[in-house]
């Protein structure tokens, strides 16, 4: 059987865009929440061909990981059969949260030792990835990229990462 419809299946993009690791967080780009969409349109200039657009949304502006998340993608989904063209389109027209993060990619993090601070009833909370104590102090604003926060935990004397909430 012969399906000339759709050349090339939108859930294969996906499950090669779950392949595609954050440049600076060891999950992939799809548990962060950062794509919005996926979209095949027809190549007529080659035979089964179809061009794939994705959208991303960036983390953080000023996050410098944009041009390799790009790089990434392309490479990625130029390997599926009958892609002609992949075009990676920034997309401001939603936010990203640490809410967009899936609880598998969370859970990931933590394993990793990267906290996500909450704004809970206006106060921030962080929770050492390790011991889970919120007895924890901020050591470096900025830390070693602007998306992340050097914390302490008191308790287990520890330094580890927090990912900021924007919330
Ligand atoms: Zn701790």
């Amino acid at each position: 059987m012969v399906n000339n419809i759709d050349t090339v299946n939108e859930n294969i993009i996906w499950e090669c865009l779950y392949d595609v690791e954050d440049p600076e967080l060891p999950i992939s780009i799809v548990d962060l929440g950062i794509v919005n969409q996926v979209a095949i349109v027809r190549d007529e200039t080659v035979n089964n061909g179809s061009k794939v657009f994705v959208d991303i949304t960036p983390t953080f502006t000023g996050c410098p990981a944009w041009k390799e998340i790009e790089k990434r993608v392309i490479e990625n989904v130029s390997l599926i059969e009958n892609v002609t063209e992949v075009q990676v389109r920034l997309n401001y027209s939603t936010e990203w949260t640490l809410e967009k993060i899936s609880l598998k990619g969370k859970a990931k993090l933590n394993e990793f030792g990267v906290a996500m601070s909450k704004i809970w009833r206006g106060k921030e909370i962080v929770r050492c990835p390790r011991c889970k104590a919120t007895n924890v102090s901020r050591e470096n604003e900025f830390g070693p990229t602007l998306c992340k926060m050097i914390y302490y935990c008191n308790d287990c004397r520890e330094p580890f990462e927090a990912l900021k909430s924007l919330l």
